[in-house]
């Protein structure tokens, strides 16, 4: 039985707290694409933890843990990230890495830097972690899946050529000194030594684990308007974000997905570059950064302060959509407990002509928001169990958000913190 958890927005929608409160209960948890450039903000019984390469599933002992072949793995960070929560008295987790993952190179943040350099005012606001090089050295067929750090002369000729081909960028393009054929290599030599506890043959594992019926929650990162095909293109991310990569990136077959849980927030936040739609600025955007998450809408990697919004009802809907969501969970509910009336984006002016489908970027880049108000609550909602309990207000917020993106919402979640969360 598999299950996937998947943003239906920009990221940073919550999910690690939904994916940890599901993970104690699953045999295995997978990532089955992106990498070490978003964060997950977990708090549990061990303390507060933003994990970026490690599955949510670490925190419990009875679960495995993989990290997929569509992962982009940067082995340096996966080991300290790993080392920080062992520290931290967290027991050894079962941890995995695909054999087929493929690797972040020592390069790849370094051509991600010296571009956005290059663009300068132009630039997509990357974390600079090498993810797009990354995926595009992958599908061009010059990338290095964990496997070959293993075998000397296969990692040693094709690095060779790899370097030819970034060099000339390096120099002629970038006009910075080359890399060094002995010095990569040495470098990889260390970073395999690091990995190989790790390395297993996970698909194998994962078909195991399907036929054998076990509990499998597919762990997503950022969010359906981050996916190259269907998001808001070029300023996605770049690998796909929806539950339907976890067949390619974590290999499980295609009718095995069940339940495909969508995370959304009760109000929008995103980072990088790209239109959005429902942004609010100034005052009233700091007022909602500061109170957001548990301290504040800061990214968990780069603590860049997020942009802010209210809730897009247009948006979420699409994202549901482009997900197979068979069900939604609502986070963060209590964070605008201070409102005297709550601002949802209903629908997008684009041209004089109001449309509730999502556009393409072009369209998107044009569109104005069409406001619907509620009545705010203006009470705090954290510590409430029962759905019934919340007030009449926060009831109808939530019953409207679920008229409007037409999937059911069976999880509210009204705090941080793992036991802050009414299900219905
Ligand atoms: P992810 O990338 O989707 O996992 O999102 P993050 O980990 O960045 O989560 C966003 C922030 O919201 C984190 O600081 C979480 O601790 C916080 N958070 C999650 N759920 C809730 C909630 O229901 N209420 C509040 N106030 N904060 C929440």
């Amino acid at each position: 039985m598999v299950k996937a958890i998947v943003g239906a927005n920009w990221g940073d929608e919550g999910k690690g707290k939904i994916t940890d409160m599901l993970a104690s209960d699953s045999d295995m948890v997978v990532r089955f694409q992106g990498g070490a450039n978003a964060g997950h903000t977990i708090i549990n019984e061990y303390g507060k933890f933003a994990l970026h390469q490690l599955p949510s599933g670490i925190f419990s002992a009875n679960t495995v843990n993989i990290i997929g072949h569509g992962v982009a793995l940067d082995i340096h960070k996966f080991i300290d990230e790993l080392n920080t929560v062992l520290e931290r008295n967290v027991p050894a987790p079962r941890l995995y890495v695909s054999e087929r993952t493929q690797v972040i190179m020592p390069y790849h943040p370094l051509f991600d830097t010296l571009e956005e350099r290059r663009l300068s005012d132009r630039s997509f606001g990357s974390t600079k972690s090498g993810i797009a090089p990354f995926y595009s050295d992958k599908y061009a067929k010059i990338g290095f899946q964990v496997a070959e750090l293993f075998d000397d002369d296969l990692l040693r000729s094709r690095l060779a050529n790899v370097l030819t081909i970034k060099n000339v960028l390096l120099e002629h393009l970038y006009h910075v000194e080359p890399l060094k054929l002995d010095d990569v290599y040495a470098e990889m030599i260390v970073q395999r030594g690091l990995i190989r506890p790790y390395v297993a043959d996970v698909s194998n594992l994962i078909r195991e684990a399907v036929r054998a019926n076990k509990k499998i929650l597919l762990e997503g990162q950022l969010g359906s308007l981050k996916d190259p095909d269907h998001g808001i293109y070029p300023f996605t991310t770049s690998s796909s974000t929806l539950a339907g990569f976890g067949t390619i990136g974590a290999g499980v077959p295609a009718n095995s997905i069940q339940e495909v849980i969508c995370v959304t927030k009760a109000y929008s936040s995103a980072v990088g570059a790209g239109a959005f739609v429902s942004e609010i600025f100034g005052e009233e955007a700091n007022e909602l950064r500061n109170r957001g998450g548990d301290a504040g809408e800061y990214g968990a990697t780069t603590g860049r302060p997020r942009r802010m919004g209210w809730f897009d009802c247009v948006a979420a809907r699409y994202g549901c959509a482009v997900q197979g969501a068979t069900e939604a969970a609502l986070t963060a509910l209590d964070v605008l407990g201070y409102l005297d009336t709550i601002k949802l984006c209903v629908g997008y002016e684009i041209d004089g002509v109001v449309t509730r489908d999502f556009p393409v970027t072009p369209r998107l880049n044009r569109a104005k928001p069409v406001w619907r108000e509620m009545k705010g609550w203006k009470c705090d909602i954290r510590g409430i169990r029962r759905y019934a309990d919340l007030p009449a207000e926060a009831k109808a917020y939530v019953e409207f958000i679920e008229s409007e993106i037409g999937v059911p919402i069976r999880k509210i979640s009204n705090g941080p913190r793992r036991e802050e969360i009414i299900l219905r």
